[in-house]
């Protein structure tokens, strides 16, 4: 190794430069052991750092092996680390997360060795600690550190063996050991010891050099021979990932309080981005569609709404308002023909228009003595039947033929009304008179079955939205229509079911009487058979959403109507509520997480920094610190993600508390999982890797002496 004209200064802010080693020449041998004797100041400990690649140097040059320093790249730098130099530290550096048998197994795992150890029990005997592999380093004695650090330099078999004060912490018999000891190693190799203790120089020196004020003033044998030049070994420094990321975890662990902290702050403002996310997702006609396959609606009723200003000054209504409950100003109007003819092309179904009216004056044909007779027969029957529908008063008329009556599947027993004067009855109708009896023209006729009640004439009167009255009319019973609507609710129109008035408790549907087509002069709402594709549907709920044209537009209708309305609104509150406030916690989250990882690679920097002088590249480092956090990340992601049923049940829980009986608003989708994800690995990432980046650049001594301020 030829070392010519090597300078080095040392500039620190705010302090006078200090002249560390000025125009330094010498020449060392191949093998025996040389000392560099000074005092303390004189730049011993400098000089050995830049010969084994610790540090640099301003001027000069050092050519190992015909290798010029000046020429070497960040990788043949690590390469001439790891694979020719072995360095024993002034002060140790040893890694304090590994025990006394990982520190020495790290210097050989770096050079790619998988089984270590029987050559770590090996150098732990050389230098008298055998059995000790597993002890912690800080539980160690400053002489044990001292061997521990001589056993991690000579476990590889260095061409070089760097020694800073290897006897200072010991003993004087234990330090004679030790040199007798490297003094054995020099037969094979180069040992370079700095020392300030010339006689134990002068006993195991082959030469002697004597360095004062950076500058060399004496050398016992100036002439040594160049060595024959010879490429560095291609001995790239790998650590196995599992190695790394051990180290990294326990890097990690070494404050588990703020780890323990960090992670619930970042777990909680993920969740709560997960939440926000769920709640962005949210879309009107999807949840539409959903509700509708929720309640296994085979029908649905479309309305025109008008909206109107509210010209109501009662207190009620003022206070309501000021509440914002009270924002309901729309009401409903008649259907037009083009409305169904758009919703025909839609649907491609048939679409039945409905005029809905309450048809009263079917009373008249009860045959009942009284009213209180009519209500006690009515309400014993539905006690003894509780099972059965019983209508009095159809909410209206629906135009049928042959093919709708096929479509919806319900059952005729007679015929279909051909004629305006014709009608055909519900199946709860005929139950109702099945239960009171038929009075036709002041004769009173039992009905017991539906054939009885057929060609029987009853009095109707068609009410009009605008006309409180009409003109009764009689209608002859051509048929009777079984709909198949059960009190249970599950089938076909029973999604009328409106809860308004009611004879059963809470419980009242939309019966229809059925007339012949174009009997009616106009319609309230169209009912519709709803398709089995998804893809009809969300058109159908699509055409409706799109509707809105000014002051009119036209509305979906079922159980559900008014909660959906209110909870789709609420789940729009939500989605803006969520949209500022998960932007906070993103930013929280993000700054919380790169902080930590950021702060906890600075708080690692002598232990990087050690590894880096142990030969591991910058790469190598990354695996460590960047693997452990991404770990980190990986964890916060699997553990908030985990939730996002919750949070999506919680967002659907907000807003079932403003509509209670809405359906599921908020599904699981994707989305969540992909934002956590993100946010997690960048921000561990990035906390990492542009931590470690900032040190790529600066020399191992530099870096261990950053980590020890
Ligand atoms: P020795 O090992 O012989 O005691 P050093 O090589 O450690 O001496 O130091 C040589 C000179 O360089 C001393 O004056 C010391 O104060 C100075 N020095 C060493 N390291 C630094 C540094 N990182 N920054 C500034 N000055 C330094
Ligand atoms: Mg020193």
């Amino acid at each position: 190794m030829k070392v010519e004209n090597l300078s080095k200064t040392y500039r620190t802010k705010g302090a006078p430069p200090v002249q560390a080693l000025r125009g330094v020449s010498f020449t060392l041998p191949d093998t025996g052991m040389v000392f560099l004797l000074g005092r303390s100041g004189s730049g011993k400990s400098t000089l050995l750092h830049i010969l084994s690649g610790l540090e640099s140097f301003d001027a000069g040059d050092i050519t190992y092996r015909g290798n010029r320093f000046a020429d070497f790249s960040e990788r043949d730098r690590d390469r001439y680390r790891n694979s020719c130099c072995g360095i024993i530290f002034q002060d140790y550096s040893l890694i304090t997360e590994l025990t006394v048998g990982e520190n020495i197994a790290l210097a050989l795992r770096l050079q790619g060795e998988r089984d270590t150890d029987t050559r770590v029990r090996h150098a732990l005997d050389q230098v008298g600690l055998s059995g000790c592999e597993h002890r912690r380093v800080t539980q160690l004695s400053g002489g044990q550190k001292q061997r521990v650090a001589i056993a991690r330099a000579l476990v590889k078999s260095p061409r070089i063996l760097f020694a800073d004060e290897p006897t200072g912490a010991l003993d004087e018999q234990t330090g004679k050991d030790i040199l007798m000891l490297l003094k054995a190693l020099s037969k094979e190799r180069l040992v370079f010891v700095v020392s300030h203790d010339r006689a134990f120089a002068e006993t195991f020196g082959d030469r002697i050099i004597e360095l004062a004020d950076g500058q060399i003033v004496s050398d016992t044998a100036p002439a040594a021979q160049e060595e024959a030049p010879e490429p560095l070994p291609d001995l790239p420094a790998r650590l196995p990932l599992g190695t790394a990321l051990k180290l990294g975890c326990r890097n990690l662990l070494r404050h588990p309080v703020r780890l323990a902290f960090t992670f619930l702050l970042s777990f909680l403002s993920l969740a709560f981005i997960g939440i926000s996310v769920s709640a962005a997702s949210f879309n009107e006609v999807d949840a539409y569609v959903n509700a509708l396959y929720d309640q296994n609606a085979e029908l649905t009723a479309v309305y025109r709404y008008e909206n109107y200003e509210s010209g109501s000054t009662g207190s009620a209504e003022i206070i309501e308002t000021m509440l914002g409950i009270n924002n309901d100003s729309s009401r409903p109007i008649a259907i037009t023909k083009a409305d169904i003819d758009l919703l025909e092309a839609t649907v491609k179904t048939p679409v039945a228009p409905v005029l809905a009216t309450n048809v009263y004056s079917i009373q008249d044909n009860f045959s009942s003595s009284s009213a209180q007779e009519f209500v006690d027969k009515i309400n014993a029957a539905i006690i003894a039947n509780p099972n059965d529908h019983f209508s009095i008063t159809p909410n209206g008329y629906l135009q049928i033929d042959e093919e709708l009556l096929q479509f919806l599947g319900y059952q005729l027993t007679g015929a279909l009304p051909q004629t305006p004067d014709e009608i055909a009855i519900p199946e709860c109708l005929l139950n109702a008179f099945m239960v009171i009896g038929l009075r036709e023209n002041e004769t009173d006729y039992p009905i017991t079955c539906a054939e009885d009640i057929i060609g029987h004439t009853i009095n109707l009167k068609l009410v009009l939205e605008n006309t409180s009255t009409g003109q009764t009319q009689p209608k002859t019973i051509t048929g009777v229509i079984d709909t198949g609507c059960d009190i249970s609710c599950k089938r076909s129109h029973a999604i009328y079911q409106s809860g308004l008035h009611n004879m059963r408790g809470g419980e009242h549907y939309h019966e229809l009487l059925f007339v012949c087509e174009g009997y009616l002069p106009e319609y309230n709402y169209a009912l519709i058979t709803l398709p089995d594709e998804r893809p009809t549907r969300t058109a159908l709920v699509r055409l409706v959403a799109d509707s809105t044209n000014g002051q009119e537009f036209l509305r979906l209708s079922n159980t559900f109507s008014s909660d959906f309305y209110h909870g789709c609104l609420s789940a729009t509150l939500l989605q803006n509520l969520c949209l500022y406030l998960s932007a906070i916690f993103f930013l929280f989250a993000f700054l919380l997480l790169i902080n930590f990882i950021s702060a906890s690679v600075r708080d690692k920097l002598q232990q990087m920094g050690i590894l880096s002088a142990l030969g591991a590249g910058f790469w190598e480092n990354v695996k460590i610190y960047t693997g452990s956090a991404l770990l980190i990340g990986a964890a916060l992601f699997l553990l908030s993600s985990a939730f996002v049923p919750l949070y999506v049940s919680l967002a659907n829980a907000f807003i079932t508390y403003y509509a209670p009986t809405s359906p599921t608003l908020i599904s699981v989708t994707f989305w969540p999982f992909a934002a956590i994800l993100l946010i997690a690995l960048a921000a561990t990432f990035l906390g990492s890797f542009l931590a470690m980046l900032r040190y790529r650049k600066v020399a191992p001594a530099e870096i261990i002496r950053r980590g020890q301020n």
